[in-house]
């Protein structure tokens, strides 16, 4: 097992569609067991596989949920249906995301309330969670992932250019920048006892 660099927001494999896993094999195993160690040195409560490089359809979670989902998880080969979020503009204080691959920033950005998500799990059985709130937006943000999409790219109006001159002002956008969970300093200062609804995916 091993905890592996988070790539940051420039590198081309977060940008680029993810590949369908065809065999869950020993590496794939791995890969998995690795993003597992990844996520929880980095605190988050979500994890792609793009993030630690790897352009697969896979993510992992640890969040705690009122809808029986089980608080820790991962599918492969998933496939997410969501709500429409609702018009208007998202709440700067409690529509905040944030992501592992934007380390230290976060944006407000609307979502979906509801998400059903269907895939395998590692044994490849199917899998079917409904999911609502905070947990249907980590799906939706995952899932985003695996599409090459970063939620920076779905915010709107004044966020869209703030977070665009935040990237650039971090020197990210380009390729070949990574941080180390565990070693470097959390990005988001966060701790044990940071709430889960405050951490990044
Ligand atoms: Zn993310």
């Amino acid at each position: 097992m091993a905890i592996r660099p988070v790539v940051i927001a420039g590198e081309p494999v977060l940008h680029e569609r993810a590949r369908a896993v065809e065999v869950i094999d020993d590496e794939v195993r791995e890969l998995v067991r690795d993003m597992f160690e990844t996520m929880d040195a980095a605190r988050g409560v979500g994890l792609a596989a793009p993030q630690v490089g790897v352009g697969l359809r896979i993510f992992t979670w640890q969040l705690a949920n009122e809808d029986r989902i089980p608080p820790r998880g991962v599918v492969v080969n998933p496939y997410l249906t969501s709500s429409k979020p609702v018009v208007g503009d998202p709440d700067p204080h409690d529509e905040v995301e944030g992501c592992l691959s934007v380390p230290g920033e976060s944006f407000p950005l609307r979502r979906g309330e509801q998400a059903t998500l269907t895939g395998t799990d590692l044994a490849g059985e199917e899998i079917r969670y409904e999911a609502t709130g905070w947990f249907a937006r980590m799906l939706q943000h995952e899932y985003d992932h695996l599409n090459g999409f970063l939620y920076v790219d779905r915010l709107s109006g004044k966020w869209a250019r703030k977070a665009r001159k935040t990237v650039k002002g971090n020197g990210w956008g380009v390729p070949g920048q990574s941080w180390m969970p565990g070693v470097d300093r959390d990005p988001f200062g966060h701790d044990d006892d940071t709430p889960e609804e405050e951490r990044a995916d």
